[in-house]
């Protein structure tokens, strides 16, 4: 197959070479034909530019103003004893053939057009003029001519009808072949040369092509890793440059869509899980308050309930998570900015949380500038963030642990706000991947509480905002989370 390409692809450029190249010989050959056939021609009728002139001059056929037609013919014979090739016409003044010599030869024509005779007659640079041939109507012919004067009056015109391929000297016919022969010779070394050269040429480029060709079709075999290394410069490498970018391209995309399919496949393997749990429990404890309704004593109906309601409670959490980030990536969500002051909002949600934290040993402390600018931005979607820090920070720190919030002054029109906690950390590894929905580090313990979705859903929220989360974390050591949003 690849071959078959490159040879498709090599030879209908060469067939189309070759065949320019044939045009411009024929062409060439041609006009070499053409241009020494009239060199031959108008050599010989220089030559014998005067013969007309001279059997004029050496002639008088007239006696007594009348032409003594014997004389004529005796003149004639004398000029054709000299030259056997030549043929000889008496012509009057409107073109009329009156006489010809050798009688015997059948002429065709009765009158010869007089135009080329005058021009002739008239042209003093001798330059190639032809002539009618009355033995052949449709060739025209080189010749020699001149007037015929009696008493002062032109009686006639004396035409004689070089045969240019008998009449032609030895040396002109060596010299016109020669010429021929070499302008032939330097056609066909010219035209081989070229197409040899083109050739080799052509070979060279289109097997970059072939490189090119080939490496294409590996891709599409399946090869993602293929690439073209190319090293010369011009369209060729632009085109590999061009297909080995189009290919990473591709392939990172397929990474990434592979990737999210994973995360899809674990997130519907999660969720069920997590969807599962609770809703088992709800059932289990339902059940056994229906069946035992009777035998249950207060304490036990009361944990029973209790149990249903938590399990509830998770549910729902899942539920509307899941249903907050498809509307925050389907792009359904439009913040709906306000001015306000982030202090105060920072101070709710901490003393929200601080019963919490005391249950697990954690102590909140926050570090909120005094007179900070209000910020614009939707104060439920960032409550919504600094919550799923902060419940990340009590779930990933220790007993004993400490989360601190703090706020800066408004620099740059930007509030940076910072969320860190001395907690388990974040392996480096991870550090990059746990913006992503669905991922939950290898750090993560407490499978029952997560969905892998809380910092994707705060991700999604300060792009909204056209911020960013950013993380600095030190695996054992604990994590710190900063965004910032705009303030004036
Ligand atoms: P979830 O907490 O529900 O698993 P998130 O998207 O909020 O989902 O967090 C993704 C992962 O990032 C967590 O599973 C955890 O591995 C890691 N992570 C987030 N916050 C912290 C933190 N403060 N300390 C350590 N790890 C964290």
């Amino acid at each position: 197959m690849k071959t078959r390409n490159y040879n498709t692809l090599f030879w209908k450029i060469s067939l189309a070479f070759f065949l320019l190249l044939a045009i411009v010989g024929i062409a060439h050959t041609y006009i070499s034909f053409k241009y020494s056939k009239d060199y031959i021609e108008e050599v010989n009728q220089r030559l014998n530019h005067d013969t007309a002139k001279n059997i004029v001059e050496n002639s008088t056929p007239f006696y007594n103003g009348k032409v003594i037609v014997p004389a004529l013919h005796e003149m004639f014979h004398h000029v054709m004893a000299i030259n056997p090739s030549l043929e000889v016409y008496l012509v009057n003044p409107k073109g009329e053939i009156l006489s010809w010599y050798p009688p015997e030869k059948n002429i065709s024509l009765k009158a010869i057009d007089l135009d080329p005779i005058k021009e002739f007659i008239n042209d003093k640079s001798q330059h190639l003029i032809r002539g009618d041939d009355p033995l052949n109507p449709e060739t025209k012919k080189i010749f020699s001519a001149h007037p015929l004067m009696m008493n002062n009056m032109l009686y006639a015109y004396i035409y004689v009808v070089l045969d240019g391929q008998k009449q032609t000297a030895a040396s002109d016919n060596l010299f016109a072949d020669y010429l021929l022969r070499v302008s032939y010779g330097t056609t066909a070394i010219t035209l081989f040369f070229t197409f040899l050269v083109g050739l080799l040429l052509l070979r060279a480029i289109t097997k970059n092509y072939a490189k090119i060709l080939s490496v294409m079709q590996q891709f599409k075999q399946g090869d993602l890793a293929a690439r073209i290394d190319i090293k010369t410069v011009g369209s060729e490498k632009q085109m590999a440059e061009m297909f080995n970018e189009m290919a990473d391209i591709l392939t990172t995309n397929i990474d990434k869509l592979k990737e999210v399919e994973n995360l899809r496949r674990e997130l519907i393997a999660n969720v069920s899980h997590d969807l599962r749990t609770p809703i088992a429990i709800i059932r289990g404890y339902l059940e056994t308050l229906q069946m035992k309704e009777k035998t249950l004593t207060d304490d036990e109906r009361k944990r029973y309930i209790d149990m249903v309601s938590q399990s509830s409670v998770k549910l729902e959490k899942l539920v509307n998570e899941l249903f907050e980030l498809s509307k925050l990536e389907a792009n359904q969500i439009r913040p709906n900015k306000e001015a306000f002051i982030i202090s105060e909002l920072l101070n709710d949600i901490s003393s929200k949380y601080q019963l919490m934290a005391r249950n697990k040993k954690i102590t909140i402390d926050t570090f909120l500038s005094k007179e900070l600018a209000p910020v614009f931005a939707d104060i439920a979607l960032i409550e919504r963030v600094i919550q799923n820090l902060l419940d990340n920070a009590i779930k990933f720190t220790p007993e004993n642990g400490n989360i601190s919030i703090t706020t800066e002054k408004c620099v740059n029109d930007h509030i940076r706000i910072t969320i860190a906690d001395n907690g388990i950390g974040i392996p480096e590894k991870d550090r990059e991947r746990i913006f992503a929905r669905y991922y939950r580090a290898n750090n993560y313990t407490d499978l029952k509480n997560s969905t892998g979705l809380g910092l994707a859903i705060a991700k999604k929220i300060l792009d909204l905002h056209e911020s960013n989360l950013e993380l600095v974390s030190d695996e054992g050591k604990g994590s710190a989370f900063i965004f910032r949003l705009k303030c004036n």
